[in-house]
């Protein structure tokens, strides 16, 4: 006899994780153009050099992947600037993210990281059995730096920052962000997330990679899923010292990253140019939403990603049902708000037309 209390276990914090919210994909409707703006994916298909390459891959599907990811080290070890050995790719840099936090985290550790902040991070320490400790947004929902330092204790292990920070919008400055590094403890491991650093326009942008060079416990994190319209193939890196990147790659999956996947990322980096040109089109595009929005009446945070946000609150399931009926998918938070990704611009005016019924 067999009864679910004396049936295999699950650890404790495995059950206690919150689940991942995927951004929805639209349903088809007849004669309503519908736009995915719930994912902050990139709007553009493949650039033709980038689809080659990816194709010419799959040709191999029969064999495992270069588990080194040579070619791609050795592309963006060149690109960067940075020794090979400097570098650990991953499915995805969540994936990069969870091989960190296995390496440094266990029961009793903590990791701090700024809240509201990426959905991933909560699940990913959970997993480790880490404790996360949430330091809540600043004004103008910003990381609030003064108070992270603050939370670092003897049991932090890490401390994740997240510029421009999913889903809120605003992006760290380089001078705040020095200023907190030198306020942390040497043994803790810093992650400088910077999934969106290609779409940032501030004076004083961070280039983590130029930081990292003298601070050992620096992680720059980036993936190619933003700016470079691979979300759909899982590959992301990270940049640290090698005793941190190492232990990265001692805990990650071996094969993580597919053929096509370090394919289409080294050809990439080869047609950079025209994607940056691509990003320059989206951050236009995202001045032009932000400011129709402003004059709508919101009061928008700093939209520094591919994604702006709307605080609206108790109406936030209103909102993302409308958007629905338009054909917009968003991403909501229950309670909180909802990002929207910035698409094609007759995406983003079903979106503004939307958010005009609710400005105010
Ligand atoms: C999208 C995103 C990532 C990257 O995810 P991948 O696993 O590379 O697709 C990382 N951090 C943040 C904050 C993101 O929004």
């Amino acid at each position: 006899m067999t009864s679910a209390h004396n049936g295999p276990r699950v650890r404790p914090a495995i059950a206690s994780i919150p689940a991942y919210v995927p951004g929805r994909p639209p349903a088809p409707r007849p004669g309503v153009p519908t736009y995915k703006l719930s994912s902050n994916e990139n709007p553009y298909p493949p650039l033709p050099g980038v689809l080659e390459a990816a194709t010419a891959a799959a040709a191999t599907m029969n064999r495992y992947p270069d588990m080194g990811c040579t070619a791609l080290y050795a592309a963006l070890g060149e690109h960067l600037d940075v020794p090979a050995d400097n570098l650990a790719a991953g499915a995805g840099s969540v994936a990069v993210l969870y091989h960190l936090l296995q390496a440094y985290c266990e029961a009793g550790d903590e990791v701090v990281y700024a809240w509201r902040s990426f959905e991933a991070y909560p699940i990913a320490v959970a997993v480790t059995g880490a404790t996360s400790v949430q330091v809540p947004l600043g004004p103008e929902a910003r990381h609030d730096l003064d108070a992270m330092a603050e939370a670092i204790t003897d049991r932090t292990k890490v401390v994740i920052v997240c510029t421009p920070n999913n889903p809120t919008g605003p992006a760290v400055g380089r001078a705040e962000l020095e200023a907190f590094l030198d306020r942390v403890p040497p043994h803790v491991v810093v992650v400088v997330d910077e999934a969106y650093r290609e779409f940032v326009r501030i004076d004083d942008p961070v280039d983590a990679v130029a930081l990292y060079r003298d601070r050992p416990n620096l992680v720059v994190m980036r993936t190619f899923a933003k700016a470079y319209g691979l979300a759909g193939f899982r590959v992301g890196y990270l940049v640290a010292a090698q005793p941190i990147a190492s232990a990265v790659r001692a805990c990650s999956l071996p094969f993580g990253v597919s053929a096509v996947a370090q394919a289409a990322a080294v050809a990439s980096l080869e047609r950079e140019a025209d994607l940056l040109e691509r990003v320059d089109a989206l951050v236009a595009e995202r001045e032009r939403v932000v400011t129709a929005l402003r004059e709508q009446g919101w009061s928008v945070p700093d939209a520094q990603g591919n994604f702006v946000w709307l605080s609206l609150g108790d109406r936030t399931g209103e909102f993302a049902a409308a958007a629905e009926e338009a054909g917009v998918m968003v991403r909501p938070f229950a309670g909180e708000g909802a990002r929207v990704s910035i698409g094609d611009p007759a995406g983003n005016d079903v979106f503004l037309k939307v958010a005009a019924g609710f400005a105010g």
